[in-house]
């Protein structure tokens, strides 16, 4: 080789030496670069993992393999409660759950990896989870299911307590202060209701009976406002306690009023009925001496029975027990009247 051969040789080398160099310092850039954007992946995985830790979530994915379905991450809350580690990712749903949750579960997963997104709750160690259930779709074909939960637990007893706070609040609204038997609301409404009830059979009668304390007034200038209140809460609690035929009821009609509501019940069950209410409050035996029909509390009472039509309303029948009870009233009190036609 003559020295121009060996010149251009050299030349070769060191070009192919400047580039390699330059493509190895590239490589190692390329290389720190891969290394940094790991490090920040891995950062970013760390704090995402805190976060759900933090909030109490559950993240995991499952596989379905020979018709299993298998672990293959998982974290966050119900993991570590589950007693997991990494080296059971792999496992079935039947291995790590436990078996009370696999029916359902299962359910829940084939509809998920058929395609389908949903949410469900699941009880755990009383903790509540709410769910969100995602297929991770490549190329139209299911491959993995996704699910991302938050413990709702602190949500759930909130409206738990809410609801009881609302059905407590429905029955106050239903009761009646002083006497704590049913009001005059309530009353209305279930008479309405079985009116209803009735005027659709159209065939079945159905009774009311007016009660009324004697000389009431009376009482409370003898007695005293409060002793009043005393004798309307047994009286009340006298009527509430009697045996009715079902669906029948008492309640405060106003004042020292009270409203026994008999459905399906015809006029001389009615009147039986009556009586021995008059006979309980007389059998109370609560001493009242300004009274001019007795020595004791006694009530009077109106009948009225009516077989409820779609034509007329309820109201019908409170207006014929109240003309009965004013009858009772005329005839000396400490009775009871049946309301009838020849009343008008
Ligand atoms: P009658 O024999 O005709 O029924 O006469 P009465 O005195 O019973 O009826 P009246 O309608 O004249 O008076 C009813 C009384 O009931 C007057 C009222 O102060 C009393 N009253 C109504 N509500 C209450 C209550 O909640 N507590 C008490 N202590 N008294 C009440
Ligand atoms: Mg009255
Ligand atoms: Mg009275």
């Amino acid at each position: 080789m003559n020295a121009w051969g060996i010149a251009a040789t050299a030349v070769v080398i060191i070009i192919f030496l400047i580039w390699g160099g330059l493509k190895i310092s590239r490589l190692v850039r390329d290389a720190s670069k891969y290394r940094r954007t790991l490090e920040e992946l891995e950062a970013t995985k760390k704090e995402y993992m805190t976060i759900l830790r933090e909030q109490h979530g559950i993240l995991f994915k499952f596989k379905k393999i020979n018709g299993q379905y298998r672990y293959t991450m998982g974290d966050g809350k119900l993991y570590y409660m589950l007693g997991l580690t990494q080296a059971d990712i792999g496992k079935t749903m039947e291995e790590v759950m436990p078996p009370r949750m696999h029916d359902y579960i299962r359910e829940i997963y084939d509809r998920a990896w058929a395609g389908e997104c949903l949410q469900y709750e699941s009880g755990f160690n009383e903790h509540t989870y709410l769910n969100s259930v995602t297929p991770i779709i490549e190329n139209g074909v299911t491959v993995e299911v996704l699910v991302v939960g938050s413990d709702i637990t602190e949500r759930k007893l909130a409206e738990q307590q809410l609801q009881e706070t609302n059905l407590l609040l429905s029955k106050l609204a239903n009761l009646d202060g002083l006497t704590g038997i049913a009001n005059r609301r309530y009353m209305n409404d279930k008479l309405e209701q079985e009116w209803v009830l009735g005027a659709a059979q159209g065939t079945v009668p159905m009774s009311v009976i007016l009660c009324d304390i004697d000389y009431f007034k009376a009482y409370n200038d003898t007695y005293g406002h409060l002793e009043g209140d005393s004798c309307l809460k047994r009286v009340a609690a006298a009527l509430d306690e009697y045996e009715l035929p079902e669906g029948g009821f008492a309640a405060r009609y106003g004042g020292e009023e009270f409203i026994v509501v008999l459905p399906e019940t015809d006029e001389r069950t009615a009147v039986r009925i009556a009586a021995g209410l008059g006979k309980c409050i007389e059998l109370l035996d609560i001493p009242h001496q300004a009274s001019k029909t007795s020595d004791h509390v006694t009530i009077s009472m109106g009948v009225a029975t009516v077989i409820p039509s779609q034509t007329s309303s309820r109201e019908l029948i409170i207006h014929h027990a109240d003309e009965a009870l004013y009858k009772a009233k005329l005839m000396g009190r400490n009775q009871l009247q049946v309301y009838s036609d020849s009343y008008n």
